[in-house]
């Protein structure tokens, strides 16, 4: 029982200093979010000492009773949050991130090398869904599955629904992902089900970067036209980092998703389930059903908006001109810069951001812009007034970037780094740069 301080003042000394970084920078990374301390505690609990591979009174090792208990407590609070009814959907609290998430769920709708669709990662898709490269097919889901991209439009830059429907027509997909990580718009569910129901497809949507705000009823909801839904629990529904995945039990072609899913999280994908993670979880749903999250989603999207105006007061481009979520994509190819600049220059500031792919990049591995999400700002309190001062700090940083270009291996740009990175020079060097 020796504490972590006194145990391992190595690792102590690490975390000190991410806690340093966090509590003084801001954090605008769109897939990120500041759990609470009870999440937190939960999370740091005892129970990642105990093994319960199965489910609730289903288990493969003894002493499980409150685990048991726990993992119910879990479920009933996921359908809760999402007003769900228990005789229509179930849940899998086990899956350990949203990667496994994903990878169980294809598992369960669909067999090894068939068909799937999901937005090209380019647009804003995820990796899980079905991504490969010219080169290589480097994820699982384009691994032991056949996939094909739908895309964006060339113009407004919204999910190409028209061609979408064209490409199934064609390709005949045994399943279609809707969801994405870097999409600012809502989601047309009844389009994407009109293509299920014609190709005789599952449909699938993998929230997780907004579940946060479909759980506060701020978005379209997925559940009124999807057959499985995924979500990480970390983005904007604000808890520990794992996965869900919520599937209809009511599925006339399909009665036994419930154990398809079950079996395909274990024994298929993974192992025991992570009690602490679980119990994290079971908090922070709870504070989803609080209606002061719904305060809180509502929140997150007025400041994005309010980002996204800022910015473009100051005559930048977005991606589709604005957004209907949490994230903002900026598209920096106007000015000549590339993401991964701004990113850095946004580092020694103490702005932590990333680089993001835009519509029409020419190469991947050069993206021309970035996304900024603002769940963690709003997690932290900050209102429309605060989030405006946010967006004129990354006017400076962009023209920070713009002067660091041109002075490129000068010694405007060596001092700007040594006095950035160096914690002696630190905060009083700055202010001279
Ligand atoms: N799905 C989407 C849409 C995501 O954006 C992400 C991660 O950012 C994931 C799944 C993967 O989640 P994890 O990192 O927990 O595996």
């Amino acid at each position: 029982y020796t504490p972590l301080p006194e145990a391992d003042p190595v690792v102590q000394n690490i975390i000190d200093k991410e806690v340093w970084r966090q509590f003084t920078g801001l954090e605008l990374i769109a897939s990120e979010n500041l759990t609470s301390r009870a999440a937190m505690d939960a999370n740091g609990s005892i129970l990642t000492n105990k093994y319960s591979e199965g489910l609730p009174n289903a288990r493969y090792y003894g002493g499980n009773e409150y685990i048991d208990e726990l993992e119910i407590l879990c479920r009933k609070r996921a359908l809760e949050a999402f007003h769900l009814d228990p005789a229509k959907w179930g849940v899998n609290v086990q899956p350990y991130s949203g990667s496994t998430a994903n990878f169980a769920a294809l598992t369960a709708l669909i067999q090894p090398q068939d068909r799937l669709m999901g937005l090209g990662l380019p647009d804003g898709g995820h990796l899980t869904h079905g991504y490969y490269t010219a080169k290589k097919k480097m994820t699982a889901s384009s691994i032991y599955f056949q996939s094909l991209p739908y895309a964006i439009t060339k113009d407004t830059h919204l999910i190409d629904y028209v061609a979408l429907a064209e490409q199934a027509r064609i390709f005949k997909p045994k399943l279609i992902i809707c969801g994405a990580s870097a999409y600012p718009r809502d989601w047309d569910y009844a389009a994407i089900k009109k293509v299920t129901e014609k190709e005789g497809a599952f449909l699938m949507c993998d929230m997780a970067h907004t579940s946060g705000l479909v759980a506060a009823q701020e978005l379209n909801d997925p559940f009124e036209y999807c057959d499985v839904v995924t979500t990480t629990t970390h983005k904007t529904l604000r808890g520990p980092r794992a996965g869900l995945i919520f599937f209809r039990k009511d599925l006339p072609n399909s009665p036994d998703l419930e154990k398809r899913v079950n079996e395909a999280v274990f024994p298929a994908c993974q192992g025991g389930p992570h009690n602490n993670t679980i119990a994290a979880v079971a908090v922070a749903l709870k504070q989803v059903a609080d209606p002061a999250f719904k305060q809180y989603a509502k929140q997150v999207i007025a400041n994005a908006r309010t980002l996204g105006a800022r910015l473009v007061e100051h005559g930048y481009k977005l991606q589709t001109g604005g957004t209907d979520n949490h994230l903002v994509l900026w598209d920096l190819r106007p000015l000549g810069l590339t993401g991964s600049k701004v990113e850095k220059v946004c580092d020694l500031m103490g702005i932590t951001i990333n680089k993001n792919a835009v519509s029409g990049d020419a190469s991947a591995q050069v993206p021309g812009g970035i996304r900024l999400g603002t769940s963690a700002l709003t997690s932290r309190n900050m209102l429309e007034a605060d989030v405006k001062q946010v967006a004129d700090f990354l006017h400076r940083a962009v023209q920070l970037s713009l002067l660091l270009q041109k002075e490129a291996g000068s010694k405007l740009l060596k001092d700007f780094v040594r006095v950035a990175t160096s914690q002696e020079e630190g905060k009083q060097g700055f202010a001279q740069v």
